[in-house]
């Protein structure tokens, strides 16, 4: 039996990403000038300013949900040094989120149309402004020196890392499409994977201090199938106004939702 998948509608969520310490998301280094940061961030090649990929935000939720959902699993728990595989069962929340990650045609089916995509999140202007305040004229990263101490030999090897500061903000915009009523409760599922979140870290160097980040000033609609069709108003969610994250997880209730 073939699943019906019909559209009802996105709801379209949107805030600011506070950065509390310095953000590193890496970025290409291949050409990279001589004499230039081995470690540098992903900028933007029109204007050079850092931003959050959207592939990097949504990864990182996926991968704090299925820690949450307990759907982390190595492959073969013999192997000591097995990392833990990418997970594809097409039947829980994860996989409807975010895609089954799988491209067999009964796994695909199961979990339905992917409902979420993550923008990329670019520097908010008031942070396009301040940064280079801080920093300098046209500047908008910082370099921190870290010493990789050699485990074996004890010798300190400094090497600098490009990091977005500490108080940079980017404004952010998740869209999550609704194809059957149900589709509605996987948001608190959504929320848990940001609220998680902030108590892990976004891009490298997490267990060093990096990426810690706070999602502010969130705000929601619901934007029906009318809307596209005849261009009916959208609707605020306004329950989510001035909540903090796990704030909006503990008091998630479906029906405030169906607006
Ligand atoms: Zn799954």
């Amino acid at each position: 039996m073939t699943t019906q998948w019909k559209f009802l509608g996105k709801y379209i969520l949107q805030g600011k990403i506070h950065c509390q310490t310095g953000l590193h998301i890496g970025g290409n280094t291949e050409g990279f000038e001589i004499g230039g940061m081995d470690n540098p961030v992903v900028v933007n090649p029109l204007n050079d300013q850092p931003y959050i990929p959207g592939s990097s935000l949504k990864g990182k939720l996926r991968h704090l949900l299925e820690w949450n959902l307990g759907k982390i699993e190595k492959k073969n728990p013999d192997k000591e040094n097995e990392t833990y595989g990418p997970h594809f069962c097409g039947k829980c929340e994860a996989c409807r989120i975010f895609g089954p990650a799988n491209n067999e045609a009964d796994v695909r089916e199961m979990a339905g149309p992917t409902r979420l995509s993550v923008r990329d999140s670019f520097l908010t202007s008031k942070s396009v402004t301040e940064l280079p305040q801080w920093l300098g004229e046209g500047i908008f990263t910082e370099a921190k020196t870290e010493n990789a101490i050699d485990r074996v030999t004890a010798v300190a090897n400094p090497r600098p890392i490009e990091r977005v500061p500490a108080g940079a903000e980017f404004d952010f915009t998740v869209i999550f499409d609704v194809y059957r009523e149900e589709d509605r409760a996987l948001l608190k599922h959504l929320f848990t994977a940001m609220a998680m979140l902030e108590d892990s870290a976004l891009g490298g160097g997490g267990s060093r201090g990096h990426g810690v980040i706070a999602f502010k000033e969130l705000k929601a609609e619901w934007r029906s199938v009318e809307y596209y069709r005849n261009g009916t108003s959208a609707k605020p969610v306004s329950v989510i106004e001035k909540k903090a994250m796990k704030q909006i997880v503990s008091d998630f209730k479906v029906e405030d939702w169906k607006v």
